[in-house]
């Protein structure tokens, strides 16, 4: 079984407590991830919304240090996603709140040619580029001409965490397919979530631009009405089967960066997550295009330099 997973906050946290990536007692380790056929995760450099300017530069340099430290210290397991060695676990570089930049555009170049492949572009604060989904406003012209340098560098552009206003904002300036890595439907009444996950209207805009959306374990975006774990994880998939989005749904875990129901607790679960929704009907061409494939062929298709 294959597994692309869209977003994680594991790297940010071994570097935060200093544990090896490799083993450790966490949502994901090397270790674990290495059971599986192919594993490629996209590891998340999560700034925090009082990080801005050098801080946040210095802080995302700082994290980006020792996530490459770790894939050369693992390096029969791990390999940078795009690289040519043969290693189970694929790493994907990116940044969880855009303010890694610094507030510069110069500093945007700096996260490319340090490696980031995707770019999460607010958390739940407004930063320089845009507000996110706890706070009010849309983009900034800095925002603006950041979303323009990210796509001539073949990045890809992420909007969960944005609010709905810098959400439409970026469907103006953006003509280009983009991800929303770890957000899911807005249909489970938790007032946290609901400013978090998508209306139907916009699944329906990722939809139309070829867009990924990566399902979140969370379990404030899935569980109510007596709904807990891989059933509440049910409903989600069928309001996404709903819209037609077969092509459209991934993966997003949130593994390391919140709570998670102990049906998905951690990597080591999710075969027994792919076998339970097989057996409870869904087709091995849904399920492998969901756990892997969508994912995979985005990438391939929208990230330059692979
Ligand atoms: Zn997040």
């Amino acid at each position: 079984m294959k597994v692309f997973d869209l977003h994680c906050d594991t790297i940010t946290e071994c570097c935060k407590k200093n544990v090896s990536l490799y083993d450790n007692d966490m949502h994901l380790s090397l270790k674990r991830m290495a059971n599986y056929e192919e594993y490629t995760q996209v590891f998340a450099v999560w700034i925090r919304d009082e990080m801005r300017g050098d801080v946040a530069r210095q802080y995302f340099d700082n994290v980006t240090d020792y996530f490459y430290k770790q894939i050369e210290e693992n390096n029969k397991i791990v390999s940078v996603y795009g690289d040519e060695a043969e290693t189970k676990v694929k790493a994907v570089l990116s940044v969880e709140g855009g303010s890694a930049c610094g507030g510069t555009l110069e500093g945007l170049t700096h996260l490319y040619n340090r490696g980031v492949k995707l770019i999460t572009l607010t958390w739940n604060s407004p930063n320089e580029i845009a507000s996110g989904a706890f706070s009010e406003g849309g983009f900034t012209s800095f925002g603006k001409d950041f979303v323009k340098l990210s796509e001539e560098y073949g990045i890809v552009l992420d909007v969960s965490h944005l609010n709905r206003e810098s959400f439409y904002d970026f469907i103006k300036i953006s003509d280009k397919p983009f991800v929303a890595s770890h957000s899911n439907a807005d249909i489970v009444e938790n007032p946290k979530g609901r400013k978090r996950n998508l209306t139907d209207e916009q699944i329906k805009l990722i939809k139309e631009r070829n867009g990924i959306i990566g399902l979140n374990f969370c379990r404030n975006f899935l569980e109510s009405d007596g709904l807990f774990g891989v059933d509440s994880f049910i409903r989600q998939l069928e309001h996404f089967l709903s819209l037609d989005c077969e092509n459209n749904i991934a993966l997003g875990s949130d593994y390391d960066g919140c709570s998670i129901h102990s049906d998905f607790v951690g990597a080591e679960k999710l075969l027994g997550v792919y076998n339970t929704l097989s057996e409870r009907g869904y087709s091995k061409q849904l399920l492998d295009k969901m756990f892997y494939g969508n994912a995979n062929r985005f990438f391939e298709e929208n990230v330059k330099g692979l």
